[in-house]
């Protein structure tokens, strides 16, 4: 499997690539542990210098255990005439995910325990996605057309395979480092763990893997970064807790960080704080939503459930990290369903929110609180050039607002985010007017 956006890049939007790369990624069927994961991550080296890292089976983190792999080679439900009512070779998500293997004939009464539905409103013909992590379990997601197929052969027994085995193994996950000036640390975190579902994390696999790219970009033109950048990619839960668990000594470094999660869909940007409340990344999404691409958007305090933010800002981790997305989980009715399929995201979303994760990202790695150097009543502006530096640029009014701010604030007390806030300022004209302010030695 190869990208071809290599030869067709300089004409394709970075929307486009970022949704072929969804689309190739789709149909790998991807669990907690497996082929599926390690797939996804040598994919993503097309784009990204992605590290394949591997925990063993059996290992201990915090209080849990890296589980065995898991793999499916088949399963099905098939009536007497042999024909497959439900075929995982059709659809990743028909199989349980971690279910136990399975082999025999069986009612439709007898199966019923095992066969997980949709609520009744939701269109007939969408299948679940269901998952079996850390208990015994065997079953099947089925839609509710294929629940009434099988009742139409009430009274048969049906064939019931699940081709599935256990063994020990490791955990995969994948991260990127882009060292900069500091070792303080710009998080990006997203979960690796779904099936074939487009929404609910290839969207966040997508815009993380890009902003890799970017960053590569920037790196490889010669650019120093300012802080230093590390890219996660993690099962759900126990691939948070194993990287937390293996990088507990170098947690301190974190100045902020994003779990990345359900960017592709047309709904309005929400970004949950980090358990902190006030921390840098809140304030940095906070500023950059209210200077974004719409102006609906939602900011919703933390609450211990969604994603891994869970793990992130645990007691005794507590770091500054919230979670963005477009409509929450669970906030929609394709939510954890083969509803959320390529058709479900757009290439303009897509676009959409890497631009606003790199921005977010961009406040972060240029925060600093800078020291006025010309104290005691304003400096004179106009004499130092300071009018004249913006040329007749169509922003130079608020290049002009933006230094006069950051000369007031300047006392060693207010970061630059602070500073934006209050000016009401794109974060990106604050950091142009320090670097002009910086040319002249005023800060
Ligand atoms: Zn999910």
């Amino acid at each position: 499997m190869n990208p071809s956006h290599e030869k067709t890049s300089s004409k394709q939007s970075i929307g486009t690539e970022m949704m072929k790369c969804v689309a190739d990624l789709f149909p790998l069927h991807r669990s907690i542990t497996g082929d599926g994961v390690r797939k996804t991550f040598q994919y993503l080296q097309h784009f990204a210098p992605v590290e394949i890292h591997e925990v063993p089976t059996g290992t201990q983190v915090f209080e849990w255990t890296v589980p065995q792999e898991w793999a499916v080679n088949d399963a099905y439900i098939a009536g007497e005439s042999g024909h497959r009512i439900v075929d995982y070779l059709k659809s990743n998500l028909q199989v349980l995910s971690y279910s136990q293997p399975m082999k025999g004939r069986f009612t439709l009464d007898e199966l019923r325990d095992h066969l997980f539905t949709l609520s009744r409103d939701l269109d007939a013909s969408w299948i679940p996605y269901r998952t079996a992590y850390f208990r015994d379990a065997w079953g099947f997601c089925v839609s509710h057309r294929q629940m009434e197929r099988l009742e139409k052969h009430t009274g048969e027994v049906f064939d019931v395979v699940i081709d599935s085995e256990f063994y020990d193994g490791n955990l995969t996950y994948g991260e990127i480092e882009f060292p900069g000036e500091s070792d303080e640390t710009i998080l990006i975190y997203t979960h690796t763990c779904h099936p074939s579902l487009a929404n609910d994390n290839l969207s966040g696999i997508a815009v993380a893997t890009f902003l890799a790219r970017q960053i590569e970009a920037r790196v490889k033109q010669g650019e120093t970064l300012k802080r230093t950048y590390k890219f996660v990619f993690a099962p759900a839960t126990i691939g948070a807790i194993t990287w937390l668990a293996t990088n507990k000594d170098s947690l301190n470094n974190i100045y902020g960080g994003l779990v990345l999660s359900l960017l592709g869909d047309q709904g309005d940007f929400t970004y949950k704080k980090s358990r902190i409340g006030d921390s840098l990344i809140d304030r940095a999404a906070c500023l950059t939503l209210k200077n974004g691409l719409s102006a609906r958007y939602k900011v919703r305090e933390f609450t211990p459930f969604g994603y891994d933010e869970r793990q992130f800002c645990s007691p005794g981790i507590n770091l500054p990290v919230g979670c963005l997305m477009r409509t929450p989980n669970a906030e929609f009715p394709e939510y954890h369903t083969s509803a959320d399929n390529l058709d479900f995201i757009s290439e303009k979303s897509l676009e959409d929110s890497l631009k606003i994760v790199s921005r977010i990202t961009m406040a972060l790695e240029h925060n600093e609180t800078p020291i006025n150097q010309s104290p005691y009543c304003e400096p004179q502006l106009g004499q130092r050039g300071l009018y004249r530096a913006f040329g007749e640029r169509d922003d130079r009014g608020r290049l002009q607002e933006a230094i006069v701010w950051i000369l007031n604030l300047a006392d060693g007390k207010h970061d630059l985010l602070e500073i934006a806030d209050r000016a009401d300022l794109p974060f990106e004209t604050i950091i142009e007017a320090v670097a002009v302010l910086r040319q002249h030695n005023l800060v």
